[in-house]
């Protein structure tokens, strides 16, 4: 999917822990496909849900 991030239309993926949507970034270009979560903490918090 894509969203408007401070104007521009960026790729973005919905978090798989908070739900929330975040955009691609720098260190992600290469693999985006296969990023779930938004931050280190919501990759750490997977268990803790469900
Ligand atoms: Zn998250």
């Amino acid at each position: 999917m894509k969203i408007l991030d401070r104007g521009q239309m960026k790729e973005a993926k919905l978090c798989l822990t908070c739900k929330k949507p975040f955009t691609i970034r720098k260190k992600w270009k290469n693999n985006f496909d296969e990023v779930l979560y938004c931050s280190e903490r919501c990759r750490k918090n997977k268990k803790a849900e469900n």
